[in-house]
């Protein structure tokens, strides 16, 4: 049965680096036989523009008869100024929402050939940095009612929910199990279950979760402390789980230790649902069609979409092969270029991966 694959351009480099992407994909599909059937839908200000709305029903429609979806970046000036809730950002969340997106995995890897780039002493990345943040992302105090601001005893307050369900705690436990199986069997989960009873559930569910995962080493840690160990001994993770304000945090914190934005693919899945694969960097609107987009963290998302949707580890390895292959040759786009190495665009880098695919 074919594979459907729904493409969301999106806006700024959105399209320039899906377009390296969806080559990939193809090629990939060529050498594996998968049966892709590939097509596009407009999100985001595209959206807007087109449609009247960042977020269409022929969209939602697609992605949701889909297997995986795969989307480039959303937003730009040009649409800032339109009123919130109809901001191409709006289209993400929304599709996020249409599609019960609940657990959200980014990874945090810095290849040897980037290290140049990394924001740790050589001494401490030397020792590698391959960590899985498997974040939980439609719970916890984004979401916890009662919510709100009002007067009391004559000053203003405010406050939020921090509540999770066992069942929200399980199903996040079990995408990160899972997750640790397809890695180093190694879990971490992260709360503070020192002070909040809503962590001290999270830490018991995560526990008796991994009964049905004997295979995994499950370790727990503070929040605070995860921060610190994160810049002083990041070898020490495989992946990491957490609630959705802490892997805000963490996520991002162990994105930028490698140093390169235009590296870092992510998925958000779901229990039955496709999942959704994007960089994690946004639309970059101060170099949109210029052909200076690094298309490697779009082409890396591929390899997650294989691996997670596809459930097709060989194929993922392939096209992370042929990203680590251009690497090592010295290719660099401007955002990750140093001394002596070669400098390309967006369409170069994006043929260089596709030429190495299935030769490494
Ligand atoms: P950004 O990630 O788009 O850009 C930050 C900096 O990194 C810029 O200098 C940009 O040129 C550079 N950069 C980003 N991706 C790159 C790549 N692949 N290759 C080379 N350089 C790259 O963040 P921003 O400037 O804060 O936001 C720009 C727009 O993107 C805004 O409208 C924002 O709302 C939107 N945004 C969208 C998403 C998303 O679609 N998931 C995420 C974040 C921001």
């Amino acid at each position: 049965m074919a594979n459907t694959i729904t493409i969301l351009p999106g806006d700024g480099i959105g399209p320039e680096i899906t377009a390296q992407a969806e080559l990939i994909l193809s090629r990939v599909d060529e050498l594996y036989g998968l049966d892709l059937r590939l097509q596009r839908a407009r999100l985001g200000g595209e959206a807007i523009d087109a449609d009247g709305t960042p977020l269409p029903q022929a969209t939602v429609e697609a992605c949701q008869d889909s297997d995986a979806v795969l989307l480039g970046a959303v937003g730009g000036p040009k649409w800032d100024n339109i009123d919130k809730a109809k901001r191409p950002e709006r289209g993400l969340l929304g599709i996020r929402k249409e599609l019960k997106l609940f657990a959200n995995l980014r990874p945090a890897q810095l290849f040897p050939e980037l290290q140049h780039a990394c924001l740790l002493r050589p001494d401490i990345v030397g020792q590698g940095l391959d960590i899985m943040v498997v974040r939980e992302l439609t719970g916890g105090i984004y979401f916890g009612k009662p919510k709100g601001e009002e007067i009391r005893n004559g000053e203003r307050v405010a406050y939020n929910t921090m509540i999770y369900t066992e069942s929200e705690v399980r199903r996040i436990a079990r995408v990160a199990f899972e997750t640790a199986m397809k890695r180093g069997k190694r879990l971490c989960s992260v709360d503070k279950a020192n002070v909040l009873e809503v962590s001290q559930l999270w830490r018991d569910v995560v526990t008796e979760t991994a009964k049905e995962y004997p295979e995994v080493e499950l370790s727990h840690m503070y929040v605070d402390n995860a921060a610190m160990q994160l810049v002083r001994d990041p070898s020490q993770f495989d992946v990491v789980v957490t609630s959705n304000l802490f892997g805000d945090i963490l996520s991002d914190e162990a994105a930028v230790i490698t140093g390169s934005i235009g590296m870092l693919p992510s998925a958000s899945l779901g229990r039955h649902n496709p999942g959704l694969y994007e960089p994690i960097h946004g639309s970059a609107p101060d170099i949109a069609g210029e052909d200076k987009a690094n298309p490697l963290a779009a082409i890396l998302s591929v390899a997650m979409l294989l691996r997670y949707s596809l459930e097709r580890a060989d194929a993922a390895k392939t096209v992370e092969r042929a990203v680590q292959a251009v690497l090592r040759e010295g290719y660099r786009t401007l955002d990750i270029m140093e001394e002596g190495a070669t400098q390309v665009g967006c369409a170069e880098m994006g043929r260089l991966a596709l030429e190495r695919l299935g030769k490494e």
